[in-house]
């Protein structure tokens, strides 16, 4: 499928929004501008304004090179070697910024470990839905910065998905919709939608431009939030992309530098026991297996996580149908979120099962069929028209869900020498409970992770990742 244009451009041909109700809706804002995709390159993402926070001072950020540059040179000449376990959205983005931000001086190793190849858990069976909102389009905690890291990464997917000539785009759809179905969740949407994010912006259409957007929506409520810059990405094939950057990133540095700055990434398909047979070999393990974290005997019992199995159901349209689901059209964010990956496909999630012990992405017919009976009337609420449509198959996977904090729900980072024991001079770090936003999380979790990995510095990464430790 081709990339799609930004589903903003499609409020700009919309007829003249008039039934507004007035009393009840904030002014309608003006039509997004048309995107700016002239200046790009064709498969790269939208430019998307530059953030207002940022993670690192200038200072730390020339420590933290300082420090690499000198660790390079107290390994005479020996390659760092990193081992990143699991190769889903966290393994994959901590890879990525360790090549990225180790020092041009120093050899580096970064060796990825999974069992099941790339996007062997729950990253591969994911929505693929990225926004910085709550379900309630709350602005989360470090939104803008989480957003604009992950767009970074999707940009360099993009660019490596680009010139390995793959015709796949890594995005199956642009823009999200949100209507409210009952009165308090409209009145908090309301609210919510006030927050003000340029890089990724809400908002509030009336039925009849909610309804332009998806025709056959339903808008119980008589307005919808849209974000029309919100992704559905695919994937799997994002985790694919994302590796080739990896490689072509090593590939880049080893061609444009002496033999002590080369660079090498690979992966390896197999199982982790445990900690201990990787000890020796690394100057620093990080541990990124979600929801399988605890299954290492180093680590069982010793952190705050949850397990929740979610299942997806997918649903296509019969060939005798004609299609109504237009291209540009967003997908849905309800109780339920529907998320049109074509014309004639779509993933309708997910479920919430609580400390389950599934770890398997295959879906039974038993618990296929109690899914769909919770995911459709939810479904239904929204998008009537999909009783039309026939369920193919189900797929599941298993979040790692970190304790609820006064910042919502944060990932858990940091380093894990006192968990797990002083293992010659190898450093042990997490990357774990992305939860239910691991798409979100990665980009700025891996960036930070990456970055005191290489410094050796914990405190480079906010307290509010660290906390959890002390707790
Ligand atoms: C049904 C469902 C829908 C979701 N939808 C979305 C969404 O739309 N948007 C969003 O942002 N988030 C979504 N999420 C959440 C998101 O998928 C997770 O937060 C994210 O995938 C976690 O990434 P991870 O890299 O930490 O873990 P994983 O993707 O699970 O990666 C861990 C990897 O480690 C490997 N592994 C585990 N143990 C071992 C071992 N002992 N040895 C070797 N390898 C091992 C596994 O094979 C796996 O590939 C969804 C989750 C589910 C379950």
């Amino acid at each position: 499928m081709s990339l799609l244009p930004a589903a903003g451009a499609v409020v700009l041909t919309s007829p003249p929004l008039s039934r507004r109700n007035r009393d009840t809706m904030p002014p309608l804002p003006p039509p997004p501008p048309p995107p700016l995709l002239s200046a790009l390159p064709p498969r790269v993402l939208p430019g998307l304004g530059s953030i207002s926070r940022r993670t690192f001072t200038s200072a730390a950020a020339a420590a933290a090179a300082a420090h690499s540059t000198s660790l390079a040179v107290c390994h005479g000449g020996r390659p760092l070697r990193y081992a990143v376990l699991g190769a889903g959205f966290a393994g994959l983005s901590v890879a990525w910024h360790l090549l990225k931000h180790s020092s041009k001086d120093s050899r580096v190793c970064v060796d990825i470990y999974d069992e099941n190849g790339i996007g062997g858990g729950a990253s591969g069976v994911s929505g693929g839905l990225l926004h910085p909102f709550s379900p309630k389009v709350k602005l989360l905690w470090r939104g803008a910065e989480f957003w604009k890291e992950c767009m970074d990464l999707l940009r360099s997917a993009e660019q490596a998905n680009g010139a390995t000539g793959q015709d796949e785009t890594l995005i199956w759809r642009r823009g999200i919709i949100r209507p409210p179905t009952n009165e308090k969740v409209a009145d908090i949407l309301l609210e919510n939608a006030q927050s003000c994010l340029q890089s990724c912006s809400l908002e509030v259409l009336d039925s009849d431009a909610a309804q332009y957007l998806v025709p056959g929506l339903r808008v119980p409520l008589n307005f919808a939030v849209y974000m029309p810059l919100a992704l559905n990405i695919n994937p799997k094939k994002y985790l694919q992309a994302l590796f080739s950057a990896c490689q072509n990133m090593s590939g880049e540095a080893s061609a444009s530098q002496s033999p002590s700055g080369k660079k090498e990434c690979k992966l390896h398909k197999e199982h982790i026991n445990d900690l201990q047979q990787l000890a020796g070999d690394y100057d620093a393990v990080i541990i990124c297996l979600g929801a399988k974290v605890s299954s290492l005997p180093e680590l069982t019992n010793k952190l705050p996580l949850r397990t929740c199995r979610g299942v997806i159901a997918e649903f296509q349209l019969p060939s005798d149908a004609v299609p109504t689901y237009g291209s540009h059209s967003p997908s849905i964010l309800s109780d339920a979120w529907l998320a049109f990956q074509g014309p004639r496909t779509v993933s309708i999630g997910s479920t919430w099962q609580w400390k389950s012990e599934n770890y398997s992405s295959a879906v039974s017919d038993d618990e296929a069929l109690t899914a769909m009976e919770e995911l459709l009337p939810k479904a239904c609420a929204v998008y009537p028209g999909i009783i039309n449509w026939i369920f193919v198959q189900a797929r599941a996977g298993i979040r790692a869900m970190p304790p609820l904090t006064a910042n919502g729900s944060l990932p858990l980072l940091g380093r894990l020498d006192n968990v797990v024991g002083e293992r010659s001079k190898c450093s042990f770090w997490l990357v774990g409970g992305l939860g239910a936003r691991g798409l979100l999380f990665h980009g700025l979790a891996g960036k930070l992770t990456a970055k005191a990995v290489i410094s050796c510095d914990e405190s480079i990464i906010p307290s509010e990742f660290t906390c959890w430790k002390v707790r």
